[in-house]
């Protein structure tokens, strides 16, 4: 992104308007299938929440020391017809099998049946990239169709060289996916915030 088109670039959603709607416990809790929705997901620990408060300058989501807590689809409002979706995290270990089951099973029902999901974003820590879920999830969600931006969080936690490593290699790896996008990001150092808001500005206005 060049500075020029930092500095053109004025948001057409007011990400700080954002409304809790409801926890959906199942697809068809979720309010109807129309407008658009741009969906969070990640591993337990990934940084969903710290990302999507951070995005929406607001503390919409909870972060927890106790990962693998929630299996509940949270969905906000951001206007008319304008959704963002707070899916559960996955792959925590300690989680019972029961409970895990039921996760993997709302992830793929939304994710497979939802007609008004444009986008999804997932966030994956910098740190431990690309592991086998994720990389599963995006083949799933990627070769459906819908619009991935993949999320390198924590980024403070390595030096920027070693983060530029990580993106190219990332980038590199899912070069078949025309519909899949990546970026750095920390939650805590603000770091890529405006290129976040600016790719889900874009689905959203698209
Ligand atoms: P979630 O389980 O994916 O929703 O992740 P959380 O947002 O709750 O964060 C998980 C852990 O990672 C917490 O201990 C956060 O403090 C930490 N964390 C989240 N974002 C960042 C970040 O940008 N930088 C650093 N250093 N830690 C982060």
């Amino acid at each position: 992104m060049t500075l020029l088109n930092m500095v053109d670039w004025s948001p057409m959603i007011a990400f700080n308007t954002v409304e809790f709607i409801k926890s959906a416990a199942k697809l068809e809790q979720c309010p109807p299938d129309e407008g658009i929705e741009i969906a969070f997901v990640g591993r337990s620990n990934a940084g969903k929440s710290s990302a999507l408060n951070a995005i929406m300058g607001r503390k919409i989501a909870r972060t927890s020391k106790t990962p693998g807590q929630t299996q509940l689809i949270n969905l906000f409002s951001l206007g008319t017809d304008n959704r963002v979706v707070d899916l559960p995290g996955y792959g925590y270990a300690k989680v019972p099998d029961k409970i895990r089951l039921q996760i993997e099973h709302i992830l793929r029902s939304y994710l497979s049946e939802r007609q008004c999901l444009k986008g999804v974003v997932l966030l994956m820590d910098i740190r431990h990239p690309l592991p086998p879920s994720d990389l599963q999830l995006i083949n799933f969600v990627a070769g459906a169709g819908i619009l991935v931006h993949i999320l390198l969080t924590k980024a403070d936690k390595i030096n920027r060289g070693q983060g530029q490593n990580v993106l190219l290699q990332v980038r590199k790896e899912l070069s078949a996916f025309s519909n899949v996008t990546v970026q750095t990001f920390s939650a805590f150092k603000h770091l890529g915030l405006e290129e976040a808001r600016q790719k889900l500005d874009n689905w959203f206005s698209d």
